[in-house]
């Protein structure tokens, strides 16, 4: 029997306060069921802000190097639990284990970083005027922190919310995705272990509009932070900013690679491919659109269908090349997609196939797709498919190659594969994404940087990662010291 991982409210593992529960399936084998989860409601969820709420100023008020230290502790905890945390991942997520791997030990080093951090977070010193001592600023918490995350990377992007979070004094109400929120309580239970007092950190899977939206409308909560699709984050930033918590959104894209006619071919099709078809193209960053040279758009797509038909499915915890889809909804809409694009009149290269047959029939499992002569106004070039469906489209020229690579709702990471630094400046300047990549792929980020896009990917107020992490969770005391 599959045991029921609780609530986490004010330091106690609870039922939900209705008794309902819910199964995570095995996106590789949907015949067995990976875990079961305390289904929250809203009163759950009210209970959970009201403990954070309880917890708050003692938390700010403990020195900041001893909130660091139980960050740190946290980090060596789930060091210890590397594999298992890998293992787990996978297992509800269906990413390779080489994919899960790097973002286990991205989460670990989040804590790391921020455990320092937490000592550092401080203001500036100005030169004082008239009499005065000094007049300097000073951050604090901003209170309450309620977090909604994706699924897609779940032990990250928890990471990298709760982290900052806590590190500025904060107290913490989590939401994780329903399809994988063992990662995001294997770190509560990290929390919990390193000594975390009570009602700081509060973890309450349930269903979206329930839990999500409770946290993301109650008048307690003062910061709201939220990864997951354009549509619902829209949704979640108006009802944040109606109440004056503070809010960031970062949402979906639609990354382009300019594949230059300077480039060297087989590097452009190795860092379009990784970067299309790495974690089944479930990613933010994943790149969904090439955009490339006349002069080498043949030898282009020649390269990149090879690439898709090379890899090996299977999965996540067998380690080939690329795992299943998280679920039937994401599955059922890559594949919508390649009829949509098909149906449009690009041309299909290659994939975009349910597989089926012996160890796929039980799983959410599509061959990478190649769809190439797709134009600007086709909803293949224009919309997030997340998932390993990638478009090219052929450009006569550099200026045309940027106008159609701005030509998007989204604006999150871009990338230019090029040998000429003058194209490379000009892709920095011109390029409308958050992210500006050279000769890199779209996905990839690296924790102490900050990380956002512009448009509809992500409202335009705060980055998350690095130190603009620390901006986010906090607010600007303004000291005018007389002595
Ligand atoms: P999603 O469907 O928008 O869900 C995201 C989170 O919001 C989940 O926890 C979900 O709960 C919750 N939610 C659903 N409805 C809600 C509501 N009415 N109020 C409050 N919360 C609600 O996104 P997803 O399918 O998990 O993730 C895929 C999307 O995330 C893609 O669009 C991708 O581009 C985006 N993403 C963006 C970034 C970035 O940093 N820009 C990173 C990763 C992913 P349930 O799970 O219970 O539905
Ligand atoms: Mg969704």
């Amino acid at each position: 029997m599959t045991e029921t991982t609780d609530l986490y409210i004010d330091g106690e593992w609870v039922s939900a306060e209705s008794g309902d529960t819910f199964a995570v399936e095995n996106p590789a084998d949907t015949t067995e069921t990976v875990a079961e989860y305390a289904k929250g409601s809203t009163e759950d969820a009210e209970r959970a802000i009201a403990a954070a709420a309880d917890a708050q100023a003692d938390w700010e008020a403990m020195p900041a190097p001893d909130r660091g230290s139980i960050l740190r502790e946290t980090a060596k905890l789930l060091e210890e639990q590397k594999d298992e945390l890998t293992e787990q991942l996978s297992h509800e997520e269906g990413k390779t284990l080489s994919e899960a791997s790097p973002e286990v030990q991205r989460a670990i080093d989040i804590f790391y970083y921020y455990a320092e951090k937490a000592a550092d977070n401080a203001g500036n010193r100005k030169g004082a005027s008239g009499g005065r001592t000094s007049v300097y600023t000073k951050r604090e918490a901003l209170g309450v922190a309620g977090l909604v995350t994706p699924w897609n990377y779940p032990i990250a992007i928890p990471a990298w919310k709760i982290a900052p979070a806590l590190a500025t004094g904060n107290t913490v109400v989590i939401k994780p995705a329903s399809n994988a929120p063992g990662p995001a309580a294997s770190i509560v239970e990290a929390l919990e272990e390193a000594g975390l007092p009570d009602g700081v950190i509060n973890f309450v899977p349930g269903s979206g509009s329930d839990v999500g939206g409770t946290l993301t409308s109650h008048e307690d909560v003062d910061a709201v932070s939220f990864t997951g699709s354009s549509e619902v984050g829209h949704h979640v930033y108006d009802a944040a900013t109606d109440n004056m918590a503070r809010a960031q959104a970062e949402m979906g894209g639609k990354n382009p690679a300019i594949i230059t006619d300077s480039a060297d071919v087989d590097e452009a099709v190795d860092i379009v491919g990784a970067g299309a078809f790495g974690v089944t193209g479930q990613a933010c960053t994943a790149c969904s659109r090439a955009i490339v040279h006349t002069d080498v758009y043949d030898e282009f797509v020649e390269g990149i269908v090879e690439y898709a038909e090379s890899i090996d499915i299977g999965d996540g915890r067998d380690d080939l090349g690329m795992g299943p889809h998280v679920s039937q909804g994401e599955l059922e809409s890559t594949l919508e997609y390649v009829d949509v694009a098909a149906n449009e009149g690009a041309t299909h290269e290659t994939g975009g196939e349910r597989l089926e047959g012996d160890e796929y029939d039980d799983g959410y499992y599509v061959s990478p797709a190649v769809f190439s002569d797709v134009e600007r106004d086709m909803r293949i070039f224009q919309e997030e498919v997340f998932g390993p469906v990638l478009a090219v489209t052929e450009v006569d020229d550099f200026d045309d190659a940027i106008e159609a690579a701005n030509d998007s709702q989204f604006g999150l990471s871009s990338s230019v594969v090029t040998t000429d630094l003058n194209e490379a400046h000009e892709f920095i300047e011109r390029t409308e994404a958050g992210v500006a990549k050279v000769n890199e792929k779209t996905t990839g980020l690296e924790l102490h940087v900050p990380f956002g896009g512009v448009k509809d990917s992500s409202t335009n107020t705060y980055r998350e990662q690095g130190d603009a992490g620390l901006d986010f969770f906090t607010e600007i005391k303004t000291v005018y010291l007389n002595t």
